[in-house]
């Protein structure tokens, strides 16, 4: 049986990405990683032992095709497609500003699917494809004062399900994983930006009373993306400390 083995990481020099990338690479695959910053980039490559490393901001014209188009240049195929990169808003919906609709539709929806739409011809073509998104669990039930950031989570949902039935007889499974509040910079930038909630504010609103540690969905990403997860796909799985039930 094929084994994937080829995996990209978008977004992986830091937080959840940085978890996915390094807990993949333990596991024995081919780690790609990206990210903005060519510095870091090489450090987190010799850190956790990837095979390479791709710069791109994802939200200017042409660079996720470009970024497909380097990835696939030089290793003719990809089995694995983590969507992780995306950014977070917190504003209520009269002062939500344009830079910021333009940059959240562009990066955390628009970005994967281009991403998809480039590799998915390649993942036919050996008939094995596993597609990972991370969207939230803000896109999942609704964040009160993030409604742009939860619209743009939220259409990772039908995306999902949409390309699940799509490409189901092409050996490719597509999924999107809901974090709730993950310890990252994200998290800690929103908890203490001074609007909003701050984190012990957060973490008494979270059934389990933590955050998710990163490693956490780095480990779902390592079982969706292998052999045993080939018949779970089109799923929309809610990892976040039980906040989705109430
Ligand atoms: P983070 O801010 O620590 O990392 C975000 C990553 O995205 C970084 O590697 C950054 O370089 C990359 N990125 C940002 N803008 C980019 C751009 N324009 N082009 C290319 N790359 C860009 O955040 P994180 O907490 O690790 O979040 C990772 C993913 O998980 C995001 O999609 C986020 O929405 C999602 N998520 C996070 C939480 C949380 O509580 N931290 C909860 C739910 C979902």
């Amino acid at each position: 049986m094929k084994h994937s083995n080829k995996a990209l990481v978008t977004g992986s020099t830091r937080g959840i990405g940085a978890s996915i990338a390094k807990i993949l690479a333990q596991n024995g695959y081919d780690v790609i990683l990206h990210g903005r910053d060519e510095k870091k980039l090489i450090e987190t490559k010799e850190k956790i032992g990837a095979i390479d490393y791709f710069c791109a901001d994802l939200t200017c014209r042409g660079a996720c095709e470009a970024l497909a188009t380097g990835v696939l240049d030089k290793y003719g195929s990809l089995d694995v497609l983590v969507n992780n990169a995306g950014a977070y808003v917190w504003a209520n919906v009269e002062k939500t500003e344009d830079k910021d609709i333009e940059k959240l539709l562009k990066l955390n929806t628009e970005a994967p699917f281009r991403l998809i739409r480039a590799f998915v011809p390649s993942m036919k073509a050996q008939k094995f494809g596993r597609i990972v998104n991370i969207g939230s669990i803000s896109g999942a039930v609704g964040e009160g004062n993030a409604a742009l950031y939860s619209m743009t989570k939220s259409a990772l949902s039908g995306l999902t399900k949409a390309l699940a039935l799509e490409l189901a007889c092409d050996g490719i499974t597509v999924n999107t994983i809901n974090p709730g509040w993950v310890d990252t910079e994200l998290t800690e930038t929103a908890c203490n930006s001074g609007d909003g909630f701050s984190a012990d504010e957060n973490i008494d609103m979270i059934p389990q009373r933590r955050f998710i540690h990163p490693d956490e969905v780095g480990n779902l990403v390592k079982y969706l993306v292998s052999d045993e997860a080939k018949g779970l796909t089109g799923q929309n799985i809610n990892l976040c400390a039980g906040l989705s039930v109430g």
